[in-house]
């Protein structure tokens, strides 16, 4: 089966060029993705499977290939959502939704899973178990999508589940991994300080909030440097103080914000709690009022090492010419909401460098010149595709 998957993918490599470009031509934002959700219901139509659309919270859909013989059950997720970028690309195929762009590679992710899953239903005898196949919508804007469909219960069943980003770091045929905690979590605070105006010749009558405020940025950056272990990763930035007065007014009330991110669930507990220990700090110190909004969305994103090894061990031995190095990747600092199916389904996600042919300093991911190397979509699918023949142990 797996010679015969490989051969499949490799005669359909310009339909998910095709598939690829038509998606990025026509882009569509986070939980608007209404007629990228029906180009996918499109596809399947007529195929013989179970779809399932508008699962969680927007336009998800999730593809159900039952196998010829009983067998584990295990999902492989692609996003499709898009960004609020003005593309700058100059491509032939840009997008035609001005203001909307694909900058992220989600229309490569959707376009590989599509043609892989099609070739997986024309195979479906020929392997033990079911393979979901979740067509995610929203991945960008937190809540995301992920949890939403984690929550409906459509992936119960799921002992196992993989995905892929595509990376512009390495250039095409170049997949990457990474065991353990791999991309960051992520929480957002603001704080407001309400203290008295006054007179700036009379401190005494008043209670200066910028004050209060600027001791809060000093202590909160201490959580990094004396709380956390030193080998842990955290990051607090205040972004925002919005501390603009008149001179010799004393300002009553300010209002911060910031950005918190952290490789491991105990850093995120361990930073909220020391934040939230500040704030009443300060309020006793300096005798305010503090109002803390704390909001964590995407959690820290764990590769299970199990999995991940079996993923290395599987790709290292293909013997493909298109996968030319399997490489380990450092941690890296983006968030995704995949972390919200690896929080319940032990899984691995990787990626698959798609650096521009003859471009030396690659645009990154979220840039209005972000683009890929096409030559990428084929070294995804057939990853994926190696992965699911080698889960099932077929030769
Ligand atoms: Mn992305």
């Amino acid at each position: 089966m797996r010679k015969k998957l490989m051969e499949m993918l490799e005669a359909r490599k310009d339909e998910i060029i095709h598939i690829r470009r038509y998606l990025h031509e026509n882009p569509e934002l986070s939980f608007k993705e209404e007629k990228t959700a029906q180009y996918i219901l499109d596809f399947y139509k007529g195929k013989d499977v179970e779809v399932q659309s508008n699962v969680g919270n927007g336009h998800g859909i999730i593809v159900t290939i039952k196998g010829g013989k009983p067998g584990k059950t295990i999902a492989l997720r692609a996003d499709f959502d898009a960004l609020p970028i003005l593309e700058e690309t100059g491509l032939p195929f840009k997008s035609k939704n001005e203001g909307v762009m694909h900058a992220c590679g989600h229309d490569g992710h959707t376009a590989y899973l599509m043609v892989l899953a099609d070739c997986l239903i024309q195979l479906k005898d020929e392997f033990p178990g079911t393979i979901k196949i979740i067509h995610q919508h929203a991945e960008e804007v937190p809540p995301g999508g992920a949890k939403s469909i984690v929550d409906s219960g459509a992936l119960n069943d799921v002992e196992n589940i993989f995905g892929i980003h595509l990376l512009p770091m390495a250039k095409a045929g170049n997949v990457g991994y990474h065991s353990g905690y791999s991309f960051a979590g992520r929480s957002y605070f603001k704080l407001g300080i309400q203290g008295v105006g006054g007179h700036g010749s009379s401190p005494h009558l008043a209670n200066d909030a910028i004050v209060a405020g600027s001791y809060f940025v000093t202590a909160v950056q201490t959580i990094i440097s004396r709380r956390l272990n030193p080998m842990d990763m955290g990051v607090i930035t205040i972004g925002s103080f919005d501390g603009k007065g008149t001179f010799n007014v004393i300002k009553d009330c300010v209002e911060l914000e910031g950005d918190i991110r952290y490789m491991t669930e105990e850093t995120k507990v361990t930073i909220e709690k020391e934040v939230r220990r500040i704030v009443k700090g300060i309020e006793a110190e300096f005798g305010v009022q503090c109002e803390l909004t704390y909001i964590s969305d995407y959690p820290p994103l764990y590769n299970n090492p199990d999995v991940t090894a079996m993923v290395k061990e599987i790709l290292e031995s293909t013997n493909d010419p298109d996968i030319k190095e399997v490489v380990e990747y450092p941690q890296l600092s983006p968030s995704d909401d995949f972390a919200y199916y690896l929080e319940k389904i032990p899984g691995c996600y990787f990626y698959i460098g798609c650096t521009p042919k003859e471009i030396e300093k690659p645009y990154f991911n979220h840039n209005p010149k972000f683009d890929i190397d096409e030559d990428a979509l084929i070294v995804a699918a057939k990853s994926v595709g190696y992965v699911v023949c080698g889960y099932y142990g077929l030769e």
